[in-house]
């Protein structure tokens, strides 16, 4: 059995993040991490952006190794024992720890049809199978509006690639950007080449003689080389289910990253369900920056801090030469307000109670004050 001070399950960005949350107090203090993946942690956003754009697959490595941690790749924590604070991997082997912190992140939604034919694009393996496929392949379909979705479809484009984009919404963003936004990201696809199908959705997916054919709810048939999917995450909570944490859409935490009723017990990133103060309401986020500002938390905090999330987590994304950065809650249902330099281009669009200053003030705001500075 081994035995560490610091025990996490899962590999991700998250993971490195309380690796150096714990560094920060606790120089030496042993450490153990467990995933899945073979990889050691690295940065997942470059794979759908900066990697297609030329940047060498290097920069993504988060150096967690270099920490002194243990790392124990290409095993999944099948159980754990609480009372006895001690956790099982699918290799029978047995994992003693001081404190836990479950980092387990979320794993695609799949179709119920499709079976190998979709790339369910998430991890470094995925990106350097499409990579391998762009070798030959002549046609991409991508499913899936969303981040990965429209990430991907910009970053094959971008290289070449015809690309197809299927989804169920009127437009790209349309549940993140006010209508007129979304109308005009969506025809800036069109116009860089990508055939983009909205308001509809796949419903079959076959491969016969080399051709993989994809029909949809409005009748069309349509033949690719390569299917790749981004149609969401399911947190991974099955082990805190079995091991009785309590588990709503998330594993839940307090504001300390601590799970309710368990001292030695942290969850942190996409699978934490998380009091944010600002907002007054638990929440899960499934960004970069809040895996890393809410994993170092945890990380002080398993070292002894005791530190509270008054973090309000942002994100990014990159669409072609388009790009924007958001704070908040972004729901276009809200009044918005966009202030454009250049129509459509470089502006700030407001959502009246999402601007990190404006939520932490906790001061009611109107749109005929948001040129004012925030006290
Ligand atoms: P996502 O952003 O949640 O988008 C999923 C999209 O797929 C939604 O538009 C969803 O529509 C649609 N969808 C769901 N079921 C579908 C179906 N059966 N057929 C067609 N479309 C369907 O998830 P994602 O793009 O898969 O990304 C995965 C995770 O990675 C997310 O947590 C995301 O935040 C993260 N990520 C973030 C970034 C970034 O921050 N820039 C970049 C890449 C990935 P409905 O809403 O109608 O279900």
């Amino acid at each position: 059995m081994r035995t560490y001070r610091y025990l996490i399950v899962g590999g991700g960005l998250t993971a490195d993040a309380a690796c150096k949350g714990i560094r920060e107090r606790d120089s030496d203090g042993s450490i153990g991490v467990v995933a899945d993946e073979a990889f050691p942690p690295y940065a997942r956003p470059p794979l759908t952006k900066a990697l297609w754009k030329g940047d060498d697959e290097d920069t993504i490595w988060c150096g967690t190794a270099d920490l002194g941690v243990d790392l124990r790749l290409g095993r999944t924590v099948v159980s754990l024992d609480l009372p006895a604070r001690q956790a099982t991997d699918d290799a029978g082997e047995t994992y003693a720890y001081e404190r836990l912190l479950l980092a387990s992140g979320g794993r695609p939604r799949r179709l119920p049809f499709g079976g190998g034919e979709v790339i369910y694009f998430r991890t470094l393996a995925d990106y350097r199978h499409l990579r391998a496929l762009t070798d030959g392949a002549a046609r991409f379909l991508v499913i899936g509006g969303g981040f990965i979705g429209s990430e991907i479809a910009a970053a094959l484009a971008m290289n070449g690639f015809p690309v197809t984009i299927v989804f169920p919404e009127p437009g790209l963003g349309v549940r993140i950007f006010p209508a007129e936004l979304s109308a005009f990201v969506t025809d800036y696809y069109r116009d860089k080449g990508v055939e983009v199908l909205a308001d509809t959705s796949v419903t079959g997916i076959e491969r016969t003689r080399g051709v993989t054919r994809v029909s949809t709810k409005d009748g069309r048939t349509l033949e690719t080389d390569v299917v790749i999917a981004g149609i969401g995450i399911e947190p991974r909570t099955e082990l805190a289910v079995a091991a009785g944490l309590p588990v709503e859409d998330g594993i839940i935490v307090d504001e300390r990253a601590r799970v309710h009723g368990h001292e030695h017990v942290f969850a942190a990133g996409d699978v934490a369900r998380f009091l944010a103060a600002a907002l007054d309401k638990t929440m899960r986020v499934e960004h970069e920056d809040h895996a890393k500002s809410h994993g170092r938390l945890a990380g002080i905090n398993m070292a002894g801090a005791e530190e509270s999330y008054d973090h309000l987590p942002f994100f990014y994304s990159d669409l072609f030469d388009l790009g924007y950065e958001a704070v908040g809650e972004l729901d276009p249902r809200q009044e918005t307000l966009a202030d454009w330099e250049e129509e459509h281009r470089k502006g700030v669009v407001y959502y009246l109670d999402a601007a990190r200053g404006l939520i932490a003030a906790r001061q009611p705001i109107e749109a005929s004050r948001l040129g004012e500075p925030v006290a």
